[in-house]
């Protein structure tokens, strides 16, 4: 009785201890944060350049009037061949990157001279735990030091010189299904970083590190715990009533994957949240209907304390994939003769929100894209959408081509916001996407845990649905007036997933596309005024800096990221190929790129169909719900991950088996799958595959 006694004592300090944690004192040299939240004009020091995600640039040699002499000055060959998201940063004459795997490297930002290189050996396994390549988003300055957060979970602090890691943290058990690809955040000393896996098992959180230590000061969970025990926070209390079932068992989701933003003015933390799990809300609210808080929101906490200080959820109760967490700006619009300071939101489910930023009242949401399908509208007192009935597929048990889809009208490609033009340039996507429930659902052990049959939305051999499919994904650059509520001019683009965009006082507006080009349009109207061949689709967003009165932009070059290893790559494949470099430009640059390699021309040779209706069916819905999402819908693969279609392990069921049950490629990326699959439903798999395979040789289409 009296060591219980003196446990829960030693418990309750502990606790206590937790509770006061408080950072080492905030930077002094190097990069401070009146730095981060005074933008010098020639420098890029955070993310999204500034506290408030703006990426505007007060800089303007570079123009409407002369963006056509805009030419390469240098470039670099990246030694990751992988989707390329990140922002570029520039300190001091210095260009900080990250890459794919994680990667940190330094530049001379005049000469492109590499400073150093920074590894942090991520496990190429962790491919597994990750829906959208093994991409990252950038790194964070602050102090003397460079911030990344890698792909399997862990925080390093590297030294800004000498690129050597000073300390390094786990944020999430080496276990755990998470994953981070985002940019982290630095505020007042502390290091604001959350994690990716929604569509796996995990509990959404943003938590804070000490900037000096690595030591962590607080966690804020996005969602609730099990029911049973004592949440870990009054938010929590509140939230769990939104649940029903043994949703916490899959972790809940409401993954903090992107935005994060500190914001001066009320010296909150806004960050938006991911898809509730699993998709399918009859497999987590299984007593009937809840809004799964705080899922698909924008929640606000106490910069200092990660106390809960608002929420606003944008898509209740979610089985779309509608995460929210997407880019969050941070503006002073003037609404109705009324100066209001705002945070604008362009999120999965295609409406613009404006809220007001001290307390998440809701002001308005309007579309951004169309058609949107999904909901009729947002009602303009409440903020919550008017769902058609026809979309909730777990109620109707009927499959429903939902508009957007899981790529969303908006995804993580940053937008940006000219005050000059009042306008945000917004890298918008087409892609409807058909849902269909599965009632038989139960939880695996391995890759996505959705509650979806993905069966049905696989792409058929047949060349002119093929075609139409193709014709009908694609995407627009949208300048969109947040206070009207409209858009005001579009720039349409023949595939989605083009890059983020960066806006100028120059009365520029830069934007890569998915087809291999760096655009620059005007602010005001869209006009194309340059463009340049980059060989390679760009995900990433530009951005620029001046040195000895020169203005440069740059940006990362390389095709991947979720268009390209999802199931959407069946209809969108090898658009181009992977050529992962980093671009920078100014007037009068003269640089060229070396030829790009010819593409290797492939023909389908597999051998004979072989197994059951029975087996083949089973194949097919294995592989449509597992496998598509790194191996391509219908076996179609994109550009970086391999096309099983042409696999050598096709016509040899044992070596079939050493690669998916017993993982022999683990180092490759291809984990073994032998707690989820048998070895007979693995066959069944490399039947469907074959057969795939035979269909498309027929068809012509390798
Ligand atoms: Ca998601």
């Amino acid at each position: 009785m009296r060591l219980r006694l003196l446990a829960a004592t030693a418990l309750l300090a502990l606790a206590s201890c937790n509770n006061s944690k408080t950072a080492s004192a905030p930077a002094t040299s190097g990069v401070t944060d009146a730095m981060i939240a005074n933008a010098a004009e020639g420098e890029w020091l955070s993310y999204g350049r500034d506290y408030a995600e703006q990426r505007f640039s007060t800089l303007k040699q570079v123009n409407d009037s002369n963006v056509g002499q805009l030419g390469l000055t240098w470039s670099a060959d990246l030694d990751t061949a992988r989707g390329q998201e990140a922002t570029p940063l520039m300190h001091d004459g210095v260009l900080y990157v990250s890459t794919a795997w994680s990667l940190v490297k330094a530049y001379d930002a005049k000469t492109g001279a590499l400073k150093w290189s920074y590894d942090p050996k991520v496990p190429r396994e962790k491919l597994v735990d990750v829906c959208c390549d093994a991409v990252n988003r950038g790194v964070a300055l602050y102090g003397d030091k460079v911030y990344v957060a890698t792909l399997d979970g862990r925080l390093v602090a590297l030294d800004q010189k000498s690129g050597k890691a000073v300390w390094e943290k786990r944020t999430f058990p080496a276990d755990s299904h998470m994953a981070i690809t985002g940019a982290p955040r630095i505020v007042k000393g502390k290091v604001l970083i959350g994690s990716a896996g929604s569509e796996y098992f995990s509990r959404g959180y943003l938590a804070a590190f000490d900037a000096q230590t690595g030591n962590e000061l607080w966690r804020f969970f996005t969602v609730p715990g099990d029911p049973s025990k004592p949440q870990e926070g009054k938010h929590l209390d509140a939230a769990v009533k939104t649940w029903s079932g043994d949703f916490w068992k899959l972790g809940g989701g409401g993954n903090v994957w992107d935005s994060i933003t500190y914001d001066p003015v009320t010296n909150l933390v806004y960050f938006g949240t991911a898809n509730a799990e699993p998709w399918n809300p009859a497999h987590r609210n299984t007593k009937g209907e809840g809004d799964s808080l705080y899922t698909a929101s924008i929640v606000a906490v106490n910069a200092d304390t990660g106390e809960y200080a608002w929420h606003f959820q944008e898509t209740p109760e979610d089985r779309w994939d509608f995460d929210s967490a997407q880019q969050i700006t941070v503006a002073d619009l003037t609404i109705g003769g009324q100066k209001q300071h705002v945070v604008m939101h362009a999120p999965k489910n295609g409406f613009f929100y404006l809220l007001d930023a001290k307390t998440g009242k809701f002001i308005s949401a309007k579309p951004f894209v169309e058609p949107i399908n999904w909901a009729s509208g947002i009602d303009p007192v409440t903020g919550r959408p008017n769902v058609n009935p026809d979309a909730r597929y777990e109620v109707t048990g009927k499959p429903f081509v939902g508009m957007p889809g899981a790529i969303g009208a908006h995804s993580w490609t940053p937008m940006s916001y000219s005050p000059l033009t009042g306008l945000v340039y917004i890298p918008t996507n087409n892609t409807p996407q058909l849902y269909a429930p599965d009632p038989d659902w139960k939880p695996g052990t391995t890759g996505f845990q959705l509650g979806i049959d993905s069966t049905l939305g696989n792409v058929p051999a047949d060349k002119k649905v093929r075609q139409a499919t193709r014709a009908a994904m694609t995407g627009a650059l949208v300048a969109f007036d947040p206070v009207a509520g409209k858009v005001k001019w579009k720039v349409p683009y023949p595939m989605p997933t083009n890059g983020g965009t960066l806006a100028t006082a120059g009365n520029l507006v830069f934007q890569g596309t998915a087809t291999g080009e760096f655009n620059a349009y005007s602010a005001d109207a869209g006009k194309k005024l340059w463009g340049f061949a980059t060989q390679s689709g760009v995900l990433a967003a530009p951005m620029t800096y001046s040195i000895d009165g020169e203005q440069y932009v740059a940006v990362m070059v390389g095709w991947g990221g979720v268009w390209d290893v999802s199931g959407g790559s069946g209809v969108s494949s090898k658009i181009t190929p992977n050529i992962s470099r980093l671009l920078v430009f100014k007037l009068g640059g003269k640089g060229t790129l070396a030829a790009a390699p010819p593409s290797a021309k492939r023909v389908l040779d597999p051998p004979p169909v072989s197994g059951t209706p029975e087996q083949l069916a089973l194949g097919a819905k294995l592989y449509s719900n597992s496998c598509s999402v790194c191996h391509g819908n219908a076996a179609i693969a994109g550009s970086l991950n391999p096309d099983l279609r042409h696999s050598v392990a096709l016509g040899n069921p044992k070596l079939w088996q050493q690669i998916v049950h017993d993982g022999i490629l683990k180092d490759n990326g291809m984990v073994a799958w032998k707690d989820q699959f048998s070895p007979d439903q693995i066959e069944a798999i490399r039947f469907y595959v074959v057969k795939r395979a035979n269909e498309d040789k027929a068809l012509g289409d390798h």
